[in-house]
């Protein structure tokens, strides 16, 4: 079996090593011409590390994280450090910080040799959903046809635009800056985030003691801002230890704005013919729940699973590459679309606009008990691949 994955983000490249291992022929196309090593963290929660172990990349990923932020305090704190709402420890658990970086370079080494084509821009993907027509750097537009298309093509997804109901994307009315200090921090035995009004501050370690913080604000998308660094200070630098300390670790040229989209409606479906979306590209999220990479690790351990036992056929047949299809198509819109309302849900919460709207919104929270938060993270960071069941399913019908 052929497959092209279009995107070498952390979807696109976990499809390919899964699909790989398989057995299946895989080429990986990224449109930038070199990968750049990305100056922040990633929060993956236990259904990521779920997804992991099933591509076999489990052991390799715990080499380079830390579990550290279980031995913390976690929860929401207010600006002066007094805490809202503290999250069980078994809810933190399980929680794994990774630099993205090192994500992704890991990721690359576990490719077999010479299937990742940099510099290559898919352009689209006909509606057989097998042919993909291809921009490389140096050569003439042409075209290659595959059993499977994967388009990890990220949330501006030019394969999803080309998709029959695409939605489109929405501001969430916030924008984030991200960093990680240059130096290890005391996070003073907590992390988690800080919720103030239209601003939050979130800090998490990594494995080596340096810090991984994201800093959130309501503001248009489009806002113009001549240093984002001295904004970042001028909103947050007076909340509370060790808040100001990141900054003053953190060097200014490495503190980037995101304004934070998502899909403004929910796709109907993640399949047209051959060619399946997955990550950002399917289901868009706001990140206030850390899940949009383990969405997208979840994805290619599920899809990988379905295909696994067609993937060594040299010409698959359609029923069974059909039937491991329509399956992962609707079992991740069960999954993610939910996880997506959710997140923005939580985001709008965290983001109320009023004076009001803040202090019932922290009222609420100081109340919350904590075993009922911990309910909540449980049913999103709970998942397991559907190895047994669907997998058995697909074989059998195709006998
Ligand atoms: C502020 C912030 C914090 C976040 N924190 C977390 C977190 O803690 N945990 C978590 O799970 N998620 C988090 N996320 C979400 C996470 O970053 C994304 O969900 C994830 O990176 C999506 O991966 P992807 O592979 O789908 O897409 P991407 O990483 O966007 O990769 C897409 C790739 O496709 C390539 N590409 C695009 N178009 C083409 C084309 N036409 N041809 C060839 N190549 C192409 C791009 O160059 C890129 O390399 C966060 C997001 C933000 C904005």
């Amino acid at each position: 079996m052929r497959v092209a994955i279009v995107g070498a983000g952390i979807g696109g490249l976990c499809a390919a090593v899964g699909l790989q291992r398989a057995g299946a022929e895989v080429v990986v196309y990224e449109r930038a011409p070199q990968l750049k090593p990305v100056g922040s963290g990633l929060s993956v929660f236990p259904n990521g590390i779920a997804a992991l172990d099933s591509l076999g990349l489990g052991r390799r990923f715990r080499r380079i994280t830390a579990g550290d932020a279980a031995r913390l305090d976690a929860g929401q704190r207010r600006p002066d450090g007094g805490w809202l709402a503290r999250l069980p420890e078994d809810a933190v658990s399980g929680l794994r910080v990774v630099h993205r970086a090192e994500l992704h370079e890991m990721l690359v080494t576990a490719l077999q040799p010479g299937s990742l084509q940099l510099g290559t821009t898919v352009s689209g993907v006909r509606e057989d959903g097998r042919t993909v027509d291809i921009e490389g750097r140096d050569s003439r537009p042409r075209s290659e046809r595959f059993d499977v298309v994967v388009a990890a093509d990220g949330i501006n997804s030019v394969i999803r635009r080309s998709w029959p109901g695409d939605p489109g994307l929405r501001y969430s009315g916030y924008s984030s800056w991200r960093g990680v200090t240059h130096r290890p921090v005391d996070l003073l035995g907590a992390a988690g985030e800080t919720w103030g009004r239209g601003l939050r501050f979130g800090l998490a370690p990594l494995r080596d003691g340096r810090v991984y913080w994201f800093a959130v604000a309501t503001m248009p998308a489009d806002e113009k801002v001549d240093d984002e660094y001295a904004r970042v200070r001028e909103l947050f630098g007076t909340w509370h230890a060790p808040i100001p300390a990141l900054l003053d670790a953190t060097d200014p040229k490495d503190v980037f704005r995101h304004p934070i989209s998502d899909l403004a409606q929910p796709l109907p479906t993640f399949r047209r013919g051959s060619c399946v979306l997955l990550g950002d590209s399917a289901h868009a999220m706001t990140p206030d729940l850390g899940q949009g990479a383990n969405q997208a690790m979840e994805d290619a351990a599920t899809l990988t699973a379905l295909l696994a036992p067609v993937a060594r056929n040299e010409a698959p047949a359609a029923a069974a590459l059909d039937l491991a299809l329509a399956t992962y198509d609707r079992l991740r819109r069960e999954r993610t679309q939910p996880v997506a309302r959710r997140a923005r849900a939580l985001g709008a919460l965290a983001h109320v606009p009023s004076r009001a709207g803040v202090l019932l919104r922290n009222a609420v929270m100081r109340v919350t008990p904590p075993s009922a938060l911990g309910k909540q993270a449980k049913t999103v960071q709970t998942w397991s691949p559907p190895s047994g069941v669907s997998a058995r399913t697909v074989t059998t019908s195709t006998r």
